[in-house]
């Protein structure tokens, strides 16, 4: 079966594309991508794609999905189909499921599932402690042998300098990176937003954006000891940026993601009441806001992702900002 998607603006970063271009695909692989009007005489069938963006599927290395054990929010199935409409093809989802995704079985029921589903290709993240408590690791190497294609204790941060340190050096010999969900527990202090002004106005405990910054310092300190790979998730501050700016400027092996509502939102813009904007590390000032920005251009800050089982809100508003269309799953 041929399908031509005509007229639309490729992009196409493996390939350095950002431009108009018409794209040929026969039985689901990409067979030719070319100036637009070479197509124009086939017999395949046509997908106007005037003023819209044609772009490979993309990815998310973070999500939630909720099964297992919490099937009445979300299934492997569901979250699959959501993450399909919304034109991503491969999904990572982490380990803070019920049971904790701590052992090599858990791994594969999702691997097994996910395979069912048939939609999305789903990376299973496996838990950095057992029960993602933080007091002992879990089966690393068990999970990694059944499809695992990274570590996190992603809900939690690891408070524990040397069990991070312990998981860094296992992982490097297993060649697989740890994402860390950075939060002082101790500095946010039980914090409901940003620290500053409005959350005084507000009359809200704050969470400081130090309480983010300490755990990416002593990480990347950790990373530099171990020559373990650490991938910072949904960076927040612009502290932590001046941190991976000159990390990454060293050499070291580190990977960088933000999220949506941080590049979006900002904490003076929160009404009183609002808890949709409550998330974990807080939205910060605008201020703060620029600067992450900033760091997406420069590529210190290496992806953007949802942090969110793909049918939740955030998601959604990047989908329609995106105004997504359709999805061909292809390959090239
Ligand atoms: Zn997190």
């Amino acid at each position: 079966m041929k399908i031509v998607i005509l007229n639309g603006t490729v992009i196409d970063p493996a390939n350095n594309t950002n431009t108009p271009r018409d794209v040929l695909i026969e039985d689901g692989i990409v067979r030719a991508v070319e100036k637009p009007g070479m197509f124009r005489k086939t017999d395949a069938e046509v997908i106007d794609a005037s003023s819209l963006i044609v772009a490979p599927g993309f990815v998310d290395i973070h999500v939630h999905l909720r099964e297992p054990g919490q099937e009445y929010k979300e299934t492997l199935l569901t979250g699959t189909q959501s993450a399909v409409a919304g034109g991503f093809t491969s999904v990572a989802c982490m380990a803070n499921t019920n049971p904790v995704n701590d052992n090599g079985a858990v791994t594969r029921y999702i691997v097994e599932r996910a395979r069912e589903a048939n939609l999305a290709r789903v990376f299973p993240i496996g838990a950095l402690s057992k029960g993602l408590k933080g007091e002992e690791l879990a089966s690393l190497g068990e999970m990694v042998d059944s499809g695992a294609v990274a570590i996190s204790d992603d809900g939690r941060p690891v408070m524990n300098a040397n069990l991070m340190r312990r998981a860094l050096e296992y992982c490097s010999m297993l060649n697989v990176p740890i994402s860390v969900h950075e939060e002082d527990l101790h500095l946010a202090g039980g914090g409901v937003m940003n620290e500053g002004p409005t959350a005084l106005r507000l009359g809200l405990r704050g969470i400081p954006n130090a309480a983010e910054d300490v755990m990416i310092a002593r990480d990347i300190t950790l990373a530099r000891l171990t020559g373990g790979r650490v991938h910072i998730a949904h960076l927040s501050t612009r502290g932590a940026v001046a941190l991976v700016r000159q990390a990454k400027a060293e050499g070291l092996p580190l990977t960088v993601e933000t999220c949506p509502h941080y590049l979006t939102f900002a904490s003076e813009d929160v009404p009183d009441g609002a808890t949709q904007f409550k998330c974990c590390p807080p939205v910060r000032e605008r201020e703060n806001r620029e600067k992450l920005w900033e760091a997406v251009a420069d590529g210190i800050i290496d992806m953007i992702v949802s942090d969110h089982s793909p049918c939740t809100p955030a998601l959604k508003m990047q989908q329609q900002e995106f105004k997504i269309q359709g999805v061909v799953e292809t390959q090239a």
